[in-house]
């Protein structure tokens, strides 16, 4: 099997070499990885300048790895259709320095990454690991996220998108595994004033937030709880509930433009 591992902290992370280092029995692993840190940049893709890649070396990684100076997104993409002499049968995110639960999906680089493998028809899986503070132990979540993909029913040539995150590796920890859906609580997060040199208003996003709703039997809620989450996503934004109430409208012809 050939796969491809990407992230969003950039390929200096240690969350990548050490997921990297975890799937080599699984088969031929290339890293192909943002030069720079990029959390938090969602499913951006570089338009205004060309992407560079360069080679470099991973410890302890038999394969290639490879930096480029653009988006999550743009490394899966550009190692899929310029980079890889063939396409991976397995692309696989992470392991990110952080949750990736509820709307942060939205945000994340992570789940980015494993989302452009699936629109390019390759399975793939994000994981991610919740951190206390500014770090956490990479070497034993590779470990669970191993074991999770040797459950997870990855089958090659079906382009689906899984979402896990490994809990805070306090002693007990991880209870178990649950199999949830993604929290759409709003974050309760703040902006604090602040100056700059200037004297002109700028503002910080704080760190510290709640949620604006409900977050019973979600992934937030088990993660919260000490729980491996698993949440199948799709790359498929439509709510195909509410498609026939909003096709059951009697759509009249669109109105005459007057040219002017
Ligand atoms: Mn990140």
């Amino acid at each position: 099997m050939r796969i491809l591992v990407s992230n969003d902290d950039g390929i200096d992370a240690p969350g990548l070499s050490a997921l990297a280092g975890a799937v080599g029995d699984m088969g031929e692993v290339t890293v192909v990885a943002p030069a720079s840190p990029q959390s938090a940049a969602g499913h951006a893709i570089t338009l205004h300048h060309p992407l560079t890649v360069k080679q470099v070396e991973l410890p302890g990684l038999a394969g290639k790895a490879y930096s480029v100076d653009g988006r999550p997104a743009d490394c899966v993409r550009l190692a899929i259709k310029n980079i890889l002499t063939e396409p991976p049968d397995l692309v696989i995110s992470g392991i990110n320095a952080g949750a990736n639960v509820g709307i942060n999906v939205f945000y994340s680089g992570t789940v980015a990454a494993a989302a452009e493998a699936v629109m390019c028809g390759i399975p793939a899986v994000a994981m991610s690991l919740q951190i206390r503070g500014d770090s956490g132990n990479f070497a034993r979540a590779a470990q669970l996220c191993r074991w999770v993909l040797s459950q997870l029913p990855i089958q090659p040539g079906k382009a689906e998108l899984f979402n896990v995150n490994i809990p805070i590796l306090d002693p007990g920890w991880p209870v178990g595994v649950r199999v949830v859906p993604q929290s759409t609580a709003g974050i309760e997060d703040i902006y604090h004033e602040d100056s700059d040199s200037n004297g002109l208003p700028v503002f910080r996003l704080g760190k510290k937030f709640g949620f604006l709703g409900p977050t019973e039997g979600t992934d937030i809620e088990a993660l919260a709880a000490g729980y491996i989450t698993v949440t199948p996503l799709r790359v498929d934004l439509t709510d195909h509930q509410y498609l026939p109430r909003l096709s059951s409208i009697d759509w009249a012809d669109p109105p005459e433009l007057t040219c002017d």
